[in-house]
């Protein structure tokens, strides 16, 4: 089943003919009911759709949208402009090392990252930011909340195929929009705050599947993860701190490259805090009082009962941009 959101879902079913939104959510209702509610709303919908002969996607062999791919698809083809390479990377694995390199396709739907995988990389080394670029027979991840595009192992790439063009890309939420703390309230994207540090907690560090980053167990002397198999684990960590505007505060979560983006760090270093925390105490001293600019998502969780702060962006805020900001305002 193809994560599609709820919303979309029911456009696609409403869109059909077949059904209006009403009686689709009357149905929804009664199917979760004859399920003694053992199922989701996306679930019942999309046994409704299939019960209605509601096509939810189009064969694979067609070309998607990129806003058309849902985690879970398999042999996906699509097209889209390179709007970012990123540098490829190796990795331990095992004895040997790998390779990965990603980059962000875009059209005028959206944009997504698409992943290549050791002897794939080879494939990128001619493509450029502006290119574009045909992806056959890939299949879709979820990760961090976030879509994947993966080169299957018979997925295939075309560099600026003969007769494509992406006129605009559709940026994915590269605006941020400014918010006081005060008045976050969870479910918000593209959100922006500004504020001091006020509490640094420290860092929580875990291990990796290097090929996919999804959590490595420790068993004895080796990692193992569940689609890898024996892993030489990478390390990963997750950092909070509390910052406050003035109107309120919020827990801001920063995940490992923004937790390097915040304190200009890399793997390497932090895996110094990892062997002796203490060492860290110097870092927490220096975060104190300054002020940063978070851009990301807002969430509720529901665990503590408390807002957060998932940051996607981290940058030192400018005081005197910050002042202008003030004086406009006013
Ligand atoms: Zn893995």
């Amino acid at each position: 089943m193809y994560k599609i959101p709820l919303p979309e879902l029911k456009q696609k079913i409403a869109e059909s003919g077949k059904i209006s939104a009403d009686e689709l959510d009357t149905k929804i209702k009664t199917k979760i009911n004859e399920l003694s509610g053992l199922i989701s709303e996306e679930g019942a919908a999309h046994i409704i759709a299939n019960e209605l002969g509601v096509q939810l996607t189009q064969s694979t062999d067609e070309k998607l949208k990129i806003k058309e791919i849902y985690a879970g698809m398999k042999s996906v083809t699509t097209v889209g402009k390179v709007v970012r390479k990123f540098e490829a990377r190796e990795f331990a694995k095992g004895e040997s090392t790998g390779k990965v390199c990603s980059l962000v396709l875009g059209d005028e739907t959206s944009t997504i990252r698409v992943v290549f995988w050791n002897e794939q990389v080879d494939l990128l080394e001619t493509v450029n930011e502006n290119d574009v670029l045909l992806v056959k027979n890939a299949y879709v991840r979820e990760n961090r909340g976030g879509k994947e595009v993966h080169l299957g192992n018979n997925g295939e790439i075309e560099i600026n195929p003969e007769g494509v063009v992406i006129e605009n890309v559709r940026e994915a939420v590269t605006t941020f929009t400014r918010k006081p703390i005060e008045e976050l309230k969870g479910g918000e994207e593209g959100t922006e705050i500004v504020g001091t540090v006020v509490q640094v907690f420290d860092p929580r560090f875990f291990e990796v599947c290097p090929e996919c980053n999804k959590r490595a167990r420790q068993s004895g002397e080796v990692y193992n993860c569940e689609a890898h198999g024996e892993v030489k684990p990478a390390l990963s960590y997750v950092m909070n701190l509390v910052l406050d505007d003035g109107t309120g505060n919020i827990r801001g979560i920063f995940w490992k490259n923004q937790t390097n983006n915040l304190l200009g760090k890399e793997e390497v270093d932090m895996g110094v805090y990892k062997e002796d925390p203490a060492k860290f105490e110097e870092v927490k001293t220096s975060l104190f009082g300054e002020q940063f600019k978070l851009m990301g998502r807002v969430k509720m969780n529901d665990m503590f009962n408390r807002l957060e702060f998932n940051v996607q962006m981290v940058e030192k805020a400018d005081a005197q941009e910050e002042i202008a900001k003030l004086e406009k305002v006013e």
